[in-house]
């Protein structure tokens, strides 16, 4: 079992990274249309199965229930139960208030002060519990606004209050634990059965009080297969600069949801037409418009798909190698431009670095237990050329070598210059330290391991760093 989802990478619940805290309503009821009236579709007619559902949700729906309150699984879950699918957390909305909760649950603590919530915990897993929320400021200031952002939302509410401040129709139905039907209120069910997402109140106004949403409109179509209906898609491309006002660290972690949850493809592809790709990724865009070979862009593509098939075969997938792919184009622009300037080959390299990864830094968070393997993985490129004996034995054991390794057979599918250090270092790492001294032997002849065996380009990079001067020889 994979570890608990709610340990984000680098996100603190308590700081408001948390997907509940992600519900803002500036504008009250404008946003939000009319209610429908509740429809409920009984147990027979729907196929949410109680044994498809976390045993620990269920005990906590159960024990709300027995203690008095109302209890649903909500959101996400029921979403995807309802398509098919395996959700990967259960969050249940009740009208107990979060110390009501607490009372109920021995293994039960609260979180977060802008967005109050209780997390039941079973081991490695958390079963969130919100209490429902309301779309009003009733003056206690208990909702407060910053600068248009909405900073604290704790007035609660009816479930129908909780059902309209949800983001789209499909992730606004309730699973009740009275009689195992589904609730709606805005028209889900039908959206889901029709595969569609479609926000709930007026778009234009749910993304301004939201901008992350247009990320989560791209992201859920990618993941589920769903059609984003056309009034819900229509603003995305005009409102799109929005998104560089949203937090930066949870643009890092919508982008981890993005792209390593198996639909990065897909996920790529949807921010590319909705004009979302060059508000996040500003210099990628850029970079991958100007190279018009397209070498660069199917090497992005090959790597995001090698991410989703790596995830697809449960094998771990990690931010600075997903970093150092969406950021090489950029990365190579940058690089290109300091060498036509004139800045000698390694000093570029750590310029043009430090630059994408600052510039980058802008819209989103990159935490530097992530930038600075990713850096690495790019530096280490140009090793791979280097046949001396000492530096290939020291390359293998460089702590990033794997994933540099795999950064460089990537490279291969945008230009095929690289299938012979492909080959070769794909070799060394199965070799003896004999085997490899004799086939480093064969390139270098004479065991001599002297410059003349090293392409031309490294013999003049390694005469240059013993020299501090950076002047061309
Ligand atoms: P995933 O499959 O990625 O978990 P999800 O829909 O469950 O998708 P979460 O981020 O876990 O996404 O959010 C849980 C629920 O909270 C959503 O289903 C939705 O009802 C609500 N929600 C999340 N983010 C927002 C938002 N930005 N605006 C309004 N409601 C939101
Ligand atoms: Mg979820």
């Amino acid at each position: 079992m994979k570890p608990a989802q709610r340990i984000s990478i680098g996100g603190d619940p308590a700081q408001g990274n948390h997907p509940g805290s992600r519900a803002t309503h500036l504008h009250g009821t404008a946003a939000i249309t009319p209610l429908t009236a509740l429809r409920t579709i009984p147990r027979d007619q729907h196929t949410i199965s109680r044994k498809d559902i976390s045993p620990n949700a269920l005990r906590v729906l159960y024990r709300l229930r027995d203690a008095g309150f109302q209890a649903y699984l909500v959101g996400g879950a029921v979403r995807d139960l309802l398509v098919g699918g395996h959700p990967k957390d259960f969050d249940v909305a009740t009208d107990a208030t979060p110390e009501q909760v607490r009372q109920q649950f021995r293994n039960c603590r609260l979180i977060g002060r802008r967005f109050r919530l209780a997390h039941v915990v079973f081991g490695r897993e958390i079963i969130e519990v919100a209490t429902f929320r309301a779309n009003v400021d009733d003056g206690s200031g208990d909702r407060e606004m910053d600068n248009g952002r909405l900073v604290r939302d704790n007035v609660y509410g009816s479930v129908e209050d909780d059902a309209v401040r949800r983001d789209f129709t499909a992730n606004a139905l309730y699973y009740a634990i009275d009689d195992f039907s589904v609730r709606d209120y805005v028209g889900g069910f039908e959206d889901v059965m029709a595969r569609r997402l479609k926000l709930i109140g007026e778009p234009e106004l749910r993304y301004q009080e939201d901008p992350v949403r247009m990320l989560r409109a791209v992201r859920l179509a990618a993941k589920l297969d769903f059609e984003i209906e056309a009034a819900t898609a229509e603003p995305i491309g005009r409102l799109a600069p929005l998104l560089s006002e949203a937090a930066p660290a949870r643009l890092f972690e919508e982008i981890l949801k993005l792209f390593l949850s198996g639909h990065a493809v897909a996920s790529f592809e949807g921010l590319e037409h909705f004009g979302l790709l060059k508000v996040l990724f500003p210099e990628t865009a850029a970079a991958l418009a100007s190279n018009r070979s397209g070498a660069l862009r199917r090497m992005v593509m090959a790597g995001l798909a090698g991410t989703d098939q790596r995830v697809a075969n449960d094998e771990p997938v990690s931010p600075a190698f997903l970093f150092a792919l969406l950021l090489w184009p950029a990365y190579c622009r940058a690089l290109m431009g300091l060498q036509a300037q004139g800045v000698h080959a390694e000093e570029a390299q750590r310029r043009a670095a430090d630059r994408v990864t600052l510039h980058q830094l802008n819209t989103v968070a990159l935490p530097r237990r992530f930038s600075l393997p990713m850096q690495e993985i790019w530096l280490l490129q140009t090793r791979f050329g280097n046949r001396q004996r000492k530096r290939v034995t020291r390359l293998l054991s460089h702590p990033r070598f794997r994933a540099a390794f795999d950064f460089l057979a990537l490279r291969l599918a945008a230009s095929p210059e690289h299938a012979e250090d492909v080959a070769f270092w794909r070799d060394a790492q199965t070799q003896s330290g004999e085997e490899l001294a004799a086939a480093l032997g064969v390139a270098v002849p004479g065991d001599s391991f002297g410059e003349e065996g090293a392409p031309a380009s490294k013999r003049r990079r390694r005469r240059r760093s013993r020299s501090t001067a950076s002047s061309p020889e």
